[in-house]
């Protein structure tokens, strides 16, 4: 069970981690786009680090609404949005929760994934965030119906979200700056893939 104190808990891990990861991620882009992930996205959660503080004893939709909306009006590029809807959902998908359960994660996920499909017109297989977020989904899904806890499941979908950014690698991006490379996006890794990675191994590493 996730509470209110666990869930700050990740929203800051997950904001350190992002913005600990700055330079790895603009690095990321730089191979295969404009080199800014990381700075756009540091942009973003810096600003959710800023704002969490006033909004904490708020209810979980409004928190993660928050959130979305701070994204959506800071971190800019293609990724912004797609964040900023991804957050703007995950707050739907919790609407009225004061603890959130497995269950309450796999909507979540579902949510997210739905939200970030139809705002990227993308899915998986184009080298993109969703090949991190949607096998981290399945394996924590699998995981909690084989009758795992929330920390086990966690884990699962920590393997699954790296195992996602390796095949980022193999494969030529279809959304986004890096279908501009086209076959040239081959052998690097997709750089939101990447950052979802992070957000998906912070949530992990506050529940353990
Ligand atoms: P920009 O490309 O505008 O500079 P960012 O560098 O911040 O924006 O974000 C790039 C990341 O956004 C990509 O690595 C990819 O994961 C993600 N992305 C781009 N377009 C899409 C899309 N249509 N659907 C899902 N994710 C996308
Ligand atoms: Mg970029
Ligand atoms: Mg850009």
């Amino acid at each position: 069970m996730i509470d209110k104190k666990t869930f700050l808990q990740i929203i800051n891990t997950l904001s350190d981690n992002i913005i600990a990861n700055k330079e790895i991620l603009n690095e990321l882009d730089m191979a295969i786009g404009d080199a800014d992930h990381g700075s756009n996205m540091a942009r973003g959660f810096s600003e959710v680090k800023k704002k969490l503080e006033s909004i904490k004893d708020l209810e979980f939709a409004i928190i993660l609404k928050t959130i979305a909306m701070t994204l959506i009006s800071t971190v800019g590029g293609a990724s912004g949005p797609l964040y900023g809807t991804a957050f703007l959902k995950a707050s739907g998908a919790v609407a009225g929760k004061e603890t959130l359960e497995a269950d309450d994660l796999i909507c979540i996920y579902e949510a997210v994934i739905t939200g970030i499909k139809q705002r990227g017109q993308s899915d998986k297989g184009h080298k993109t965030m969703l090949d991190a977020i949607i096998p981290a989904y399945e394996a924590f899904k699998s995981s909690i119906e084989s009758g795992n806890d929330l920390n086990t499941a966690a884990l699962k979908a920590v393997e699954a979200a790296d195992e996602g950014v390796e095949y980022t690698k193999t494969i030529k991006a279809i959304k986004g700056r890096a279908s501009f490379l086209g076959e040239r996006s081959i052998g690097h890794a997709d750089p939101g893939a990447t950052s979802s990675y992070i957000i998906i191994k912070s949530i992990a590493d506050v529940i353990k």
